[in-house]
């Protein structure tokens, strides 16, 4: 089957920054895995909600909410249906980190006897076991340490290999009839490799085990339909997927969502409160406590709407381009070592190196004053670096509005950085 045209002298033209001049030169950004630019469709969905349709949502019994409401419930039909999800399964949160902590929250309060009856069995007991891979995202580890820490339970890391794919012989060992949660990324911010959620989800299944996955860096890269790739709950980013900050979704299985117990609480998520108890509101406003971000909301809706617009097997078929691109001539320049450079695996196109002799911050900065825009550091993902070896890395992130001459002008400037330093 042929893929529509991706134009991407198109999709350049949408997104203003991209015009935008670093150091006298055009700018390169290749920094999407950290945040994403925005459409002018995004950004005008929300300036038009604000000065036409601004009001609270869910309440009030003028003619502004009401539009607000609908505008706001058919933005979740719309950002739920981009993942493969029914409406009512998708939870707003503020982003993924808003929603790892959810989960593992309700879990905690599952384990202190709150929630229906059906929360009886995500509660855990000393010795329970969780378990996250070694490349998770800092988001993806501390509300686990932390949920741990409060309930006696015990988090497990599956190991990844030398090239950066899961061991799944490791994870085989690891997930066990002690397992309650595994929670794991789609595809790690610092390796860019697909993770093989299959087999993951498999393993968990068999010991009914809940499965949490970080889709942050996937969502934006991927035609994505998380029902079909059977996790319990999911996780993902607006800001990333060229979507307003403080905007995510988690999508949740519907009989798990009805069994987590609420994270915050307050008003949007009751139907009846008195002094002695309060009835909570089923999901997904029994997630949703407080004033709602309702502009981004809509906003991450334009969002989806522009990708599917654009189709994202188009998208994806482009950024597979660039992917080969970014990593066949970094893999060709002298002493530049690849984190995860595992042969034949799927892969987003997002690159994580080290130059040899030289500290990742420096590179960044040469990369800089050549108008590259790249990250350096750990990514929030200090254990995946201590584990290949290194402190910190580079990282080259691509996203649909990249060009080859894009990761030309990077691979370039990358070439020139051991003979500046050296
Ligand atoms: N998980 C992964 C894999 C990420 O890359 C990020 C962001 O860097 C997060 C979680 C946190 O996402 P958010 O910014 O929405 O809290």
């Amino acid at each position: 089957m042929s893929l529509p045209a991706f134009d991407v002298a198109a999709v350049r033209a949408d997104f203003p920054l991209l015009a935008e001049s670093v150091q006298g030169m055009p700018l390169v950004y290749l920094d999407s895995a950290a945040t994403s630019q925005k459409p002018r469709v995004v950004l005008d969905a929300e300036r038009d909600f604000l000065e036409r349709s601004n009001a609270a949502v869910h309440r009030g019994a003028h003619t502004l909410a009401a539009e607000a409401t609908e505008l706001y419930e058919d933005a979740r039909a719309a950002v739920a249906g981009f993942v493969g999800a029914a409406p009512d399964d998708l939870v707003w949160t503020h982003g993924a980190t808003e929603g790892l902590n959810l989960i593992a929250y309700a879990i905690g309060n599952a384990t202190l006897g709150r929630g229906a009856p059906a929360s009886a069995r995500l509660a855990l007991r000393p010795g329970d076991e969780l378990a996250v891979t070694e490349a998770e995202h800092h988001a993806n580890i501390v509300p686990w340490q932390e949920l741990a820490a409060r309930t006696g339970a015990i988090l497990r890391v599956i190991r990844i290999r030398d090239d950066g794919s899961v061991d799944l012989d490791h994870a085989a060992e690891v997930i066990g009839s002690r397992t309650r949660v595994v929670a794991f990324t789609h595809v790690s911010n610092v390796l860019g490799i697909v993770n093989p959620v299959a087999e993951i989800v498999a393993l968990a299944q068999g010991v009914g085990a809940l499965t949490v996955l970080d889709a942050c860096q996937s969502a934006p890269h991927l035609p994505l339909d998380l029902p079909g790739l059977g996790v319990d709950l999911a996780v993902f980013s607006g800001h990333k997927m060229q979507g307003p900050y403080g905007i995510g979704g988690l999508y949740g299985r519907r009989e798990v969502l009805a069994a987590l117990p609420p994270f915050l609480t307050g008003g949007s998520m009751i139907t009846h409160v008195t002094f002695e108890r309060t009835e909570f509101l089923p999901p997904p406003q029994r997630f949703e406590a407080g004033t709602q971000p309702v502009s981004q909301a809509i906003a991450l809706a334009a969002s989806v709407r522009y990708l599917e617009g654009l189709g994202m097997a188009a998208v994806h078929a482009h950024e597979q381009m660039l992917e080969r691109r970014v990593r066949e001539g970094l893999a060709g320049i002298d002493g530049v070592r690849l984190l995860g450079a595992a042969d034949g695996a799927e892969r987003v196109a997002l690159q994580a190196f080290v130059v040899d002799g030289v500290h990742a911050h420096d590179v960044g900065q040469f990369l800089d004053a050549r108008g590259v825009a790249v990250r350096v550091g750990h990514h929030c993902a200090e254990p995946v670096h201590a584990r290949l070896g290194v402190t910190a890395s580079v990282r080259a992130s691509a996203a649909l509005y990249n060009t080859i001459e894009d990761v030309d002008r990077m691979l370039e400037a990358v070439s020139g950085v051991r003979a500046y330093f050296g």
